[in-house]
């Protein structure tokens, strides 16, 4: 049976409901109290989704390969394309690049495959400027390749 049902988040959508009357009445009232509709429903995951990762729009061959663990985002295949847009965790790109850089200047020093790997980059340097006494609290720092500290 389908029903117009109006959701908590205001929008109205045709549902089909199976079953009895009263697990239909009871479904339809807690659609109408506490659901979303379908729409609201997807934007809601995209934003959980989305929460300590970068939107990053791939082949979906790519994703596929390398990123297959990771959430994509709600409708967002391009059949045209082959692409998807893909919720890639932050400091976990396989294909971003990262690097110590000087803080003040943004001048490259090194570049580093992972945030752990350039903390620890970054700990014997400090090691070694302590060593030689030119040491600076927040010397270093670890970029992309915008520019964009990855801290
Ligand atoms: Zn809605």
């Amino acid at each position: 049976m389908k029903y117009n049902v109006k959701f908590s988040c205001g929008h109205e959508e045709v549902v089909e409901l199976f079953g009895k009357y009263a697990d239909r009445e009871s479904k339809i009232d807690y659609y109408q109290n506490y659901g979303v509709c379908s729409a609201c429903y997807r934007e809601q995951k995209a934003i959980e989704y989305s929460i300590g990762c970068e939107e990053r729009t791939m082949s979906y061959r790519e994703y596929k390969t390398n990123y297959a663990e990771c959430k994509t985002k709600p409708e967002s295949y391009d059949g045209i394309n082959k692409t998807i847009v893909v919720y890639v965790p932050k400091g976990k790109n396989k294909d971003h690049h990262i690097y110590v850089a000087c803080k003040e200047t943004g001048d490259r020093i090194t570049e580093v495959s992972t945030i752990e790997e350039g903390l620890a980059v970054i700990k014997e340097y400090e090691k070694s400027d302590k060593a030689e006494d030119i040491y600076t609290e927040g010397f270093y720092d670890l970029i992309d390749e915008n520019r964009i500290s990855v801290l």
